[in-house]
C-alpha cells in the first residue's frame, strides 16, 4: 500500500549544470508547487494545479506558505573536528594549522568527545540545508567510527575518512603508513556502503604524508575501486613551495598525488587555487574534481579559484565550506557578499551550483 504525502510551497530544483546547459534550462521553479512523496521517495513534482489534478484522492497535504523547498545542499569539503573552532581568524594556512587546528584535533582521541561533536555537527548541517557532505575526520580511527555511527543513525549521505598523516605534525596526531592502512581498511570494511555511508581515503595533504604513506593510500584505492579520495591541493603559495621542497623529484604539487595513483573520477581536491596549466589539463584528463571553498579561501587569504578557467578545462567543480577555515556552515550569505564584490554576474547561477554536484 502506498503512503503518499504531498508538500505545497514554492519549489526550486535543478535539472542540469548551468555551465553546460545554460541558466534557463538548468532549473525548474514553481511559485506554487506540489511535491509528492511516496514512502520516502519523490513520486511527483510540478505546479500545484497540475499535480493536484492527478493526485490520488485523500492524499495528505502539508502547506508551507511563503517557504521554499529545494534539494539538499552538497558540501564537497568540510572538517567535522573543526566545528568548535569555526572562524578562527587571520593567520595563513600553515600557522593556522599549528595554532588552531592541530590542538583541536588532538581532543578526538576521546571517542566521547568525537561522538558529541559529530552529533552537533550533523545537526548543524541539517539546520543549514546540507544533506550530503565530504568530510575529514582526524587521524584517530575512533573519530570516523563516531561520525559514521551518528550519520547512519540520521540516515544522512556522508562520505568520510580517517586522516592519514605520518609526518610534519605534532606527535599526538601522527600515525604510520602501516597503521593508517590497516585503520582505513577496517573502516572501509565496516562502513563503506553501509546504509548511505561511503568511505574516502583521506591523506591530509602531501606535506603530512611520507612517500610510504601515499603509496598505502594508492593501494587502498586499488583494493577498493569504488571508494573516494579526498585531500588538499595548492591552497596557498607557501604550501606549494613546501611540497616542491619535500618532493623535489616530482614535477609539481599535483604530480605528487598523480605519482601515487590518487587521481580519478572519485578524487576530490580541496582548493586547487593556484594550478598551473599542465595541472589543469591533468585534472581534466583524469576526471578529478575540485572542491571550491570561496569563504575559506577569502578568510585565510589564500586567493580565489578562477572558476571560469578551470571549468574551461572541463574540470568538474563542487562547492565546499571547509569549516573551520570558513566563517560558517552556511554558503549563501557569504556567497551573496562575494557575488556583489566580484565578477559573478548571476546569483541564481551560484545558488544552482550549490545543488548540483554530480559525483
Ligand atoms: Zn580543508
Amino acid at each position: 500500500m502506498t503512503q503518499l504525502h504531498a508538500y505545497r510551497a514554492a519549489i526550486l530544483h535543478s535539472l542540469g549544470d548551468p555551465s553546460q546547459v545554460g541558466l534557463e534550462d538548468s532549473y525548474a521553479y514553481y511559485e506554487d508547487g506540489l511535491l509528492v512523496v511516496d514512502q520516502g521517495i519523490i513520486s511527483d513534482i510540478g505546479p500545484a494545479e497540475a499535480v493536484l489534478a492527478r493526485l490520488a484522492p485523500h492524499t495528505a497535504i502539508t502547506e508551507f506558505s511563503n517557504k521554499l523547498i529545494t534539494a539538499g545542499f552538497v558540501d564537497t569539503h568540510i572538517h567535522f573536528p573543526q566545528t568548535e573552532m569555526i572562524a578562527s581568524y587571520g593567520e595563513q594556512l600553515l600557522d593556522w594549522l599549528n595554532n588552531y587546528t592541530f590542538p583541536e584535533e588532538g581532543k578526538f582521541s576521546d571517542p566521547q568527545h568525537a561522538q558529541r561533536v559529530a552529533s552537533f555537527f550533523l545537526e548543524e548541517l541539517l539546520r543549514n540545508g546540507t544533506t550530503t557532505a565530504m568530510v575529514f575526520g582526524t587521524v584517530h580511527k575512533a573519530s570516523v567510527e563516531a561520525f559514521f555511527t551518528e550519520s547512519h543513525k540520521r540516515n544522512m549521505r556522508m562520505i568520510a575518512g580517517k586522516v592519514m598523516m605520518d609526518r610534519n605534525g605534532p606527535d599526538y596526531l601522527l600515525d604510520t603508513p602501516e597503521s593508517s592502512y590497516s585503520d582505513s581498511k577496517a573502516l572501509i570494511e565496516r562502513w563503506h556502503k553501509k546504509g548511505r555511508q561511503l568511505y574516502a581515503v583521506t591523506p591530509r595533504f602531501a606535506p603530512t604524508s611520507t612517500e610510504a604513506q601515499l603509496s598505502m593510500a594508492g593501494r587502498l584505492l586499488q583494493e577498493y575501486d569504488d571508494v573516494y579520495l579526498q585531500t588538499h591541493l595548492s591552497e596557498n603559495k607557501q604550501e606549494i613551495e613546501w611540497v616542491k621542497s619535500l618532493f623535489p623529484e616530482r614535477a609539481g604539487y599535483l604530480d605528487v598525488y598523480d605519482h601515487f595513483n590518487l587521481l580519478g573520477h572519485r578524487s576530490v581536491f580541496a582548493h586547487a587555487v593556484h594550478l598551473e596549466e599542465a595541472e589543469c589539463q591533468r585534472m581534466a584528463d583524469t576526471d578529478s574534481v575540485i572542491s571550491f571553498c570561496p569563504t575559506s579561501n577569502l578568510f585565510l587569504g589564500s586567493g580565489l579559484l578562477d572558476l571560469p578557467r578551470v571549468e574551461g578545462h572541463g574540470i568538474r567543480v563542487g562547492l565546499g565550506t571547509d569549516v573551520g577555515g570558513a566563517p560558517a556552515f552556511l554558503y549563501y550569505v557569504p556567497l551573496l557578499r562575494l557575488i556583489k564584490s566580484s565578477n559573478f554576474k548571476n546569483i541564481n547561477f551560484i545558488l544552482l551550483k550549490l545543488c548540483i554536484w554530480l559525483l
